[in-house]
């Protein structure tokens, strides 16, 4: 496996921190926790979708196209990842947004990362919920070529087998440090949505031969679907990298149980670790993804799943922006 083979152009900041968690510990009287810093990744506030931009991006540019387009839920940190992409490499961007959540709030509607969106440029259209939003976001991409626009499509999350690359490169990316910090960990966790981080992680993890079991926080659909979709995505990635057959079914697992009402609606759990996190260590999680994620984390150490003596690596996506989005339900002063 060499990913230098695949056309990249460099958006983030990596290697990104990996660091201890000490309070947090202490506090919950479980496992070492650790967490690698992909909500540091740099660019426009950060995020796990830079590293999949680093190779979409690059193939929209080595197949000419002069716009991308994507398409997420409103407080879409994909979104505003690929506007700020676009923007760094003068491309234009035309983001399609689904209101998944029914929320009308001013600040959801406009701040977080709808405001960056804004920012960087990007236009924006909006759809009602329970749409294919794949398909509504081929037949616009259809109507810029019509215009005569030479558009590329980035689908949601940037997850098809392009975008996971940046996750098998996350994976390179944390074994080298643990080697060069003489640490191992006995299990790694993150969010898993749209399925390219959990997808590439696996990939990199079982190319490498890490031992190191991976386990998915839900974030939307139930863990059958869930491990189907991270499965079949991780094997075609496997096929691009020429790696076939070393992810097995079982080594995807997801645990779907911290979703609460729906994506994008913390649950009092999704609050709580928000709560810890920033409290505890000054880590700032967000509403949707990573608080679900370290949620899971909290619940599962409570519940003897993970153990003290052992050492756990939690991903930190990122999305924190977002919580300025999120006024309507967080704590205030
Ligand atoms: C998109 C996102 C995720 C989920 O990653 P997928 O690759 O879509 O599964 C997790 N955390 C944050 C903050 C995200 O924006």
């Amino acid at each position: 496996m060499h990913l230098s083979r695949f056309p990249r152009v460099r958006l983030s900041h990596l290697p990104t921190p990996l660091e201890a968690m000490p309070r947090l510990t202490a506090l919950l009287g479980g496992p070492e926790l650790w967490i690698k810093r992909d909500d540091c990744t740099g660019l426009s506030t950060g995020g796990n979708k830079t590293r999949k931009l680093e190779f979409l991006m690059a193939e929209a540019l080595a197949q000419g196209a002069d716009m991308v387009l994507t398409q997420g839920a409103t407080q879409s940190n994909h979104a505003r990842q690929t506007a700020a992409a676009a923007a760094k490499l003068g491309l234009d961007c035309h983001i399609i947004l689904e209101d998944r959540t029914g929320y009308n709030e001013p600040n959801y509607r406009m701040n977080g990362n709808v405001l960056l969106d804004v920012l960087h440029g990007a236009t924006i259209e909006n759809r009602g919920p329970g749409l294919d939003m794949h398909a509504e976001l081929l037949a616009v991409t259809e109507t810029f070529r019509a215009k005569g626009r030479r558009p590329y499509a980035i689908p949601g999350g940037g997850s098809n087998p392009t975008g996971a690359l940046g996750y098998v490169n996350c994976a390179l990316e944390l074994l080298a440090q643990m080697v060069d910090r003489g640490l191992s960990f006995d299990h790694m966790v993150t969010a898993t949505g749209s399925a390219g981080t959990h997808a590439g992680l696996i990939v990199g993890l079982k190319a490498l031969n890490a031992q190191l079991p991976l386990l998915g926080i839900g974030v939307r659909a139930p863990k059958d679907k869930q491990e189907e979709n991270v499965f079949k995505l991780a094997q075609a990635t496997e096929e691009k990298l020429g790696t076939q057959g070393m992810v097995k079914r079982e080594d995807v697992v997801a645990n779907c149980d911290y979703i609460g009402q729906g994506y994008g609606i913390p649950a009092d759990s999704t609050l709580e670790a928000i709560d810890l996190f920033a409290r505890q260590e000054a880590i700032l999680l967000d509403p949707v993804y990573s608080g679900k994620g370290a949620a899971g984390l909290i619940d599962l150490i409570r519940k003897g799943h993970f153990k003290k003596g052992e050492r756990v690596v939690f991903l930190h996506t990122g999305g924190a922006i977002g919580l300025t989005g999120y006024t309507h339900v967080l704590p205030h002063a």
